[in-house]
């Protein structure tokens, strides 16, 4: 069977405030990582740094953080899918919970994914609870997303999305949060894709499925070795040039 590369998605968010900054950052991190080979890494930075970035290195794959729907018009202040992949970027971070926190529906990312596979960009979809209770109503929030967001998607289609388990509670921008630990992310992993078979169908070709929360360069290994899953989405550590590249190379060693 073909071994799936694991991957490594920074997520800059709206950082750094300037292009200068963004540019070394994005250096230091290529510079630390050039010799890697295993590992497939993907930097989110904002809109306006897209371009720039992607001249300077290769061997980072450029996503955007978000996309609209339509292809071009009088849609103001959108950008489409085909314009980011022109520009170079090949990955795009959607459902992202800041985004839900906004006002975006399951429905608003199933356009987004549709348009996105569409013109070849690759569809980072973010799931995740906003908290966990006894009741464990959490793993029924996980399914309807993943249901309304990947619904109409032909079945070729969903082995070339990844999943993002990014369960709210543990994102590093949500007050009071706290760490996901390996086994939770285990767990969401095994009923990610029982929910993907159950609605696609067993035969399917399973995503890569990746955990974000707070993953730093002490915990990312035991998340890639003892989660189960296909690589980590970084937010904040992935503006630490040293942290973020020590990720990868945590990811490189364990992808024997
Ligand atoms: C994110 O927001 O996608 C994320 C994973 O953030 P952090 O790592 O900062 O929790």
């Amino acid at each position: 069977m073909l071994k799936v590369k694991k991957i490594i998605v920074g997520n800059w968010k709206m950082n750094p405030l300037t292009l200068k900054e963004a540019e070394k950052l994005f250096l230091d991190v290529a510079k630390n990582v050039s010799s890697l080979k295993k590992t497939e890494i993907v930097i989110c930075p904002p809109f306006p740094y897209l371009e720039k970035l992607r001249k300077i290195s290769k061997k980072i794959v450029l996503g955007a953080q978000d996309v609209f729907w339509e292809e071009k018009g009088a849609f103001t202040g959108g950008v489409s899918a085909k314009m980011l992949y022109n520009i170079g970027a090949r990955y795009v971070i959607l459902g992202h919970s800041e985004r839900r926190a906004m006002g975006e529906s399951n429905f608003d990312i199933n356009k987004k994914i549709k348009a996105s596979l569409e013109a070849d960009l690759i569809p980072i979809l973010c799931v995740g609870e906003n908290f966990r209770d006894e009741t464990h109503a959490y793993f029924n929030s996980v399914k309807t997303e993943l249901e309304e967001c990947l619904d109409g998607v032909k079945k070729d289609f969903i082995s070339k999305i990844i999943i993002a388990y990014e369960p709210v509670w543990a994102i590093s921008s949500t007050l009071n949060h706290h760490s996901a630990t390996s086994d939770d992310c285990q767990e969401m992993n095994i009923f990610i894709r029982k929910v993907l078979a159950d609605k696609f169908g067993v035969k399917i070709k399973m995503p890569r499925i990746l955990y974000g929360g707070s993953v730093d360069d002490k915990d990312a290994g035991d998340f890639i070795k003892n989660g189960g899953i296909d690589g980590v989405l970084v937010g904040h550590a992935s503006l630490d040039a040293l942290k973020f590249s020590k990720i990868v190379k945590i990811c490189e060693a364990l992808n024997k």
